[in-house]
């Protein structure tokens, strides 16, 4: 299922997030983020999407700064592409998500509110 909510980040994929969020254009960001992220997956199936993820384009706001378990998918054999893209494995792809668990992660809402930052306006300006 591919960008469903929920992803898990450390505080520094976060403060990368945040940066680059601060990039964009404001009206774009609140376009994406704004969105009702709840589509209809099969007839009688909804399922709830990453809050970066523009519903209908299907693209990534934050694409460039997305986290690390975004960008293993499709690169390590035990989570292939959800689109069936065939791209170059990553050598060591175990050892890094072993590391990688070792991190405090939480979803970015959840580091909103560790970090004061719960709405819109403030997490696109408010210096942390
Ligand atoms: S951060 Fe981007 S790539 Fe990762 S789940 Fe969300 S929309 Fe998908």
């Amino acid at each position: 299922m591919r960008c469903s909510v929920g992803v898990q980040m450390t505080k520094e994929e976060f403060d990368a997030i945040l940066a680059h969020l601060r990039t964009l254009d404001p009206d774009r960001v609140r376009r994406v983020m704004e969105q009702n992220k709840e589509v209809q997956w099969f007839e009688d199936i909804s399922r709830e999407c990453c809050i970066f993820l523009h519903t209908t384009t299907l693209d990534c706001l934050i694409y460039p700064a997305r986290p690390l378990i975004c960008r293993l998918f499709g690169r390590v054999e035990w989570l292939p592409c959800p689109v069936g893209k065939e791209v170059p494995q990553l050598k060591g792809g175990l050892d890094i998500i072993r590391d990688y668990s070792r991190e405090t992660r939480r979803t970015f809402p959840e580091w909103q509110v560790e970090t004061g930052l719960f709405d819109l306006r403030s997490l696109l300006e408010k210096s942390i």
